[in-house]
Parts: C-alpha cells; sequence; structure tokens
C-alpha cells in the first residue's frame, strides 16, 4: 500500500523552455524550469516542494563543503515521438542512493515520497524532455549536510534536491583509456561503492595527468595490488573475451554498482551469451588482446550508456582494439537498451516505467 504523498508545487510564471535549442544541447549545462527540494531537521522529513529552479543559499559552515556528506544519483527520462514519458529503473537508483545514506551516516529518503516526487518533478517538466534520437533529460537527485558547525560529526540537518538536465550525446567518439596503477580510486572498506562527492574529487588529478596525455579515461586498478581491473572513469567495464562477456565482480566494496551494467548482464543472459562475472586481471587483458580473443572493450553507464574503448594504454605501450564495427555485442546491446528506455520495443524485463 502506498500512502498518498503530498507535494508543495509552486510552478513558473514563464517557462524558459522555448529558449532551448534542443538539437544543441551543451551536457550538463542546460536546466530545466523547476526543482524538488526538501529538508530534513530534527530527525524528520519536511514536506517535499517542487519550485521554480533557482540558486539556494547556505551558511559559509554549511558542513558538507568541509567534510564532504554529499552523496548523489543520475538517471534519465525519455520521450518519444508520441510524447510518452518513460524512466528506465528508477527504483534502483532510489535503492543505491538510499544504500550511499547508510554508508555516509545520513538519513534515508523515503522510497515513496522520492518516487512520487521524481514523477511529479518529471511531468511537471515534461517539456524539457529531448525527443530528439539521442538525446534525454538527465535527472540529478542529491543529498547534502546542512548543519552550521565546523566540528567533525555526522550533520543532523541535510537538504535532498532533483533537478533535471536535458541532454545529448555523452560522448561522441570512440575512447582512448590509460590504465592506472599509481593512483587509486577506491580502497578496501573505502566508500568506493557509495555515490559520494569525494570520490569524483579524488579521481580528477589522475584523470587530468592521463588527458594531458591524451587519453580521455582512466582504467581503474585495485588499490592494493594494480593487478585487477574495477572501473573505467565513472563508468564500469565490459569486455567480450572468446565470446563470453567478462565483467570485474561486485564482491570487492571497491566498484560501484552500476545499474547500467547489471542491465547489460541481465540482457547478454536473455540473450543466451555466456557472461562471467570474476576478478579480471590486467595480465589477462593484455594477453587476450595480443592473441585477438579480446573483440570488445566498452564503459557502462546512465550518462553514456555504452561507450566504446578503442585504444589501451598499458605499461607505456598503446594497444589498439578491434574496430567498432565489428562489435557484434555492443552496438546490439547499445540499440537495444536505447530503443527500451524509450519504449520502442518490447520489455521482456519490467524495467521500463511510463509516466
Ligand atoms: C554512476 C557510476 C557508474 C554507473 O552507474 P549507472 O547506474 O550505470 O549509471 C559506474 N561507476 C561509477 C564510479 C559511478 O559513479
Amino acid at each position: 500500500m502506498t500512502k498518498t504523498v503530498e507535494i508543495e508545487i509552486k510552478k513558473v510564471k514563464n517557462s524558459r523552455v522555448a529558449t532551448l535549442d534542443f538539437e544543441n544541447l551543451n551536457f550538463g549545462r542546460e536546466f530545466s524550469d523547476h526543482m524538488l527540494v526538501m529538508d530534513y531537521a530534527n530527525e524528520r522529513w519536511g514536506i517535499p516542494k517542487i519550485i521554480p529552479f533557482d540558486n539556494i543559499s547556505i551558511h559559509p559552515a554549511t558542513s558538507a563543503l568541509h567534510y564532504g556528506q554529499s552523496i548523489f544519483e543520475g538517471m534519465k527520462a525519455f520521450r518519444n515521438k508520441e510524447n510518452d514519458v518513460f524512466l528506465f529503473r528508477p527504483d534502483k537508483n532510489i535503492t543505491r542512493m538510499n544504500e550511499s545514506c547508510e554508508r555516509m551516516c545520513m538519513p534515508k529518503i523515503p522510497e515513496n515520497v522520492f518516487m512520487e516526487g521524481l514523477k511529479t518533478l518529471i511531468a511537471l517538466d515534461k517539456g524539457w524532455i529531448p525527443n530528439t534520437s539521442n538525446g534525454s533529460l538527465y535527472i540529478r537527485p542529491y543529498l547534502f549536510a546542512t548543519d552550521e558547525y565546523i566540528g567533525i560529526k555526522p550533520s543532523e540537518s541535510y537538504k535532498f534536491i532533483i533537478f533535471t538536465s536535458p541532454v545529448g550525446e555523452y560522448y561522441s567518439e570512440p575512447l582512448k583509456v590509460k590504465l592506472e596503477t599509481k593512483y587509486t580510486r577506491a580502497a578496501n572498506g573505502g566508500v568506493g561503492r557509495a555515490k559520494t562527492a569525494g570520490n569524483y574529487a579524488a579521481s580528477l588529478y589522475p584523470a587530468k595527468l592521463a588527458q594531458k596525455q591524451g587519453f580521455q579515461q582512466l582504467l581503474w586498478t585495485d588499490g592494493a595490488s594494480h593487478k585487477y581491473i574495477e572501473e573505467s572513469g565513472t563508468m564500469n567495464v565490459c569486455f567480450v573475451i572468446d565470446g563470453v562477456l567478462v565483467t570485474p565482480s561486485e564482491e570487492s566494496d571497491t566498484i560501484l554498482k552500476g545499474i547500467t551494467k547489471r542491465s547489460v548482464i541481465e540482457i547478454a543472459k536473455y540473450w543466451e551469451m555466456k557472461v562471467e562475472e570474476r576478478k579480471v586481471s590486467v595480465q589477462e587483458i593484455i594477453e587476450s588482446v595480443e592473441s585477438g580473443s579480446l573483440t570488445e572493450m566498452f564503459g557502462v553507464g546512465t550518462a553514456a550508456t555504452i561507450a566504446e574503448i578503442i585504444v589501451l594504454n598499458a605499461n607505456g605501450e598503446n594497444y589498439e582494439l578491434n574496430p567498432i564495427e565489428n562489435r557484434k555485442f555492443s552496438l546490439k546491446v547499445k540499440n537495444f537498451l536505447i530503443d527500451l528506455k524509450k519504449g520502442s520495443v518490447d520489455d521482456p524485463f519490467g524495467w521500463v516505467m511510463k509516466l
């Protein structure tokens, strides 16, 4: 039984949507008319409010800015030519956000409030969802500590916000990635599994060094030995080796549990492809590239869906991978996922939520 959720709504006087050029969207720089805001204080959540998108005012001692109790999610809404709106597995994002809350000592967001708030916000700003072939509405829920206090302890007050941003394609070109064997994204027992702000701050410096050398992303290895592959940039990573979909297992808490990756695995199984979730060593990947048994390597995540990797730099060597046009699985799964998310093919999994 879901209780009805009370949401206060204050609409914009004049929508800005007519000023938007849907064919030339700048990723992450355009923001829709409204946002949802909900505050936590005195051990309870306040009423969720949908208000015009605008600046917020915060105290200089806001604890999130100093000590990093700050988490986020990323998901997308799609619109087809018939004006139907679809969300893809939003329940998974809500569950994962609450898992991040747990790790970061933050209060969980009631699932029904999150879901109803999300659906109401998307319905209100439906006109901002691109219906172009590669466009979507990126949805950014986030939660941060708002205590006005410079002592270190879990904050007692928080702000939860959802805003949305119309986007086009994330990467238009295949990626060159560099194997990272010095810096570490996440350590055992750390916060790598949580979608928490500091993880991304920590990755900027090593990523910048690689970018100077011409690589768009890093291929992260485990922090203890740097012998096993974990993720690529802010995406999970998959390989096709001898026709088997291979991906690092999530047993270690250093790998973020991606919803796109889980979906790709389930689709592969549905297509009766063999899947292996296990440790993946750098040595195995290099040997499989050299022998030709590795035919595909790609990143998976909500922002990019599938990002093909075309060059792997490891141990000072550039390995050219199989040309994109020969990659049967990732091309097929990418198109299938895009069609699925837009409701244009049958959904045998029950993943797509029509608004
Ligand atoms: C968000 C994220 C992913 C991808 O997760 P999706 O649910 O597929 O979007 C992978 N790795 C990291 C580090 C991430 O932050």
